[in-house]
């Protein structure tokens, strides 16, 4: 089987009803993948499959609210060159890439990525991107996203890699992708190997939202990917439908951590255009932050996160277990413990 594309091949595979005729706008809006990996996990009689919402369509697609916005994060206003996103002083993004093996229905930049989004860059501009982060003494970490950077073929990634690590003050390579999940074959031991460099730390970010995408293949991906000595992070996106449910999240966090995976972050989903129907309220996702905390291992809490709209930076949205209490901090706090109970933590003496 090879990656789904268009409608006629989803509805080939069985995955929509024949009778969705609005789906190829929303498939001409917004590109469309489904890997073979992807594809096999979805249960065609479920019609509220929690995979198959994130990667097939919907014509809620073609409904975008009024706070949404095409550049929800505001990686734009901060791009000094093309491809490069510097926001925080200590760390840039380097987008090589504005393709993906999978396009998520929810995905922020999904007004960029994708076969009629942005193009990838240049040799020339990927040298302005080298020469911008040579010329930042600053710049401490650089996170290769795109899209998905792991769509380059090793040599390309060994390539990136080793001129990266040659930038005295660059020490950190994060890499962000799907790429473990949906595609596990391509996790090989060429590619793992092309990540690493001499004298300098690899990071990979695995982007996952439901347990069942951490298949055996994809332990295995992972595996390979944590035996080579690189150090895994988790990255979920908090779902309508797919895992807005303390039994679901707690089980994906405890996959993570079983595949030596620490929870990073868990995202509130982003304002972009036509993803309304697979956003929670925030209030959902402090009781799920709530309701895991106690009851999973420490091991498995992720930081809720909130990217502010338009480049303001991600926030932390609790929840918050201490306030100062009714006379101010002099007085002391008050804080809430995990079964809901309040109790009195003193001032300082
Ligand atoms: S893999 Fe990431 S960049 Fe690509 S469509 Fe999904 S969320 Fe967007």
């Amino acid at each position: 089987m090879n990656t789904l594309r268009s409608i006629k091949q989803l509805r080939d595979a069985g995955l929509i009803p024949a009778a969705q005729t609005a789906l190829e706008q929303v498939a001409a809006r917004y590109a469309v993948a489904i890997t073979p990996a992807m594809a096999e996990l979805i249960d065609r009689d479920d019609p509220n499959d929690p995979i198959a919402r994130q990667f097939v369509p919907d014509q809620a697609e073609l409904a975008p609210q009024p706070h949404e916005r095409a550049d929800p994060i505001g990686d734009d206003a901060f791009s000094p060159v093309e491809g490069i996103v510097h926001r925080y002083a200590d760390r840039v993004l380097l987008k090589l890439v504005h393709t993906c093996p999978v396009y998520c229905r929810f995905c922020f930049r999904r007004e960029m990525v994708g076969p009629g989004g942005r193009q990838g860059l240049t040799r020339e501009k990927r040298e302005a991107a080298f020469r911008y982060i040579r010329q930042h003494p600053e710049i401490w970490e650089v996170i290769l996203t795109g899209g998905d950077p792991l769509v380059l073929p090793a040599s390309r990634l060994r390539a990136t890699v080793r001129t990266l690590a040659a930038i005295d003050h660059v020490k950190i390579i994060r890499v962000h992708t799907r790429m473990p999940t949906v595609a596990p074959e391509r996790i090989t031991a060429e590619l793992v190997a092309a990540l690493r460099a001499q004298g300098k730390t690899t990071y990979v970010a695995l982007h996952a939202n439901h347990p069942r995408e951490l298949s055996p293949a994809a332990r295995a991906a992972c595996a390979r990917i944590v035996d080579a000595g690189i150090p895994m992070l988790s990255q979920t996106v908090l779902l309508r439908g797919v895992n807005d449910n303390v039994e679901t999240l707690s089980a994906l966090m405890r996959a993570f951590v079983e595949c030596r995976i620490k929870p990073y972050y868990l995202h509130h989903a982003d304002l972009a255009p036509g993803t309304s129907h697979l956003r929670t309220s925030i209030e959902t996702g402090r009781e799920l932050m709530r309701q895991m905390r106690g009851r999973i291992s420490g091991l498995c809490q992720p930081a809720y996160m909130l990217d502010v709209p338009d480049g303001a930076g991600k926030v932390p949205i609790g929840p918050s277990y201490i306030s100062a209490s009714a006379g101010g901090t002099e007085q002391g706090y008050e804080v809430q413990t995990i079964d809901g109970g309040v109790r009195a933590y003193p001032p300082r003496e």
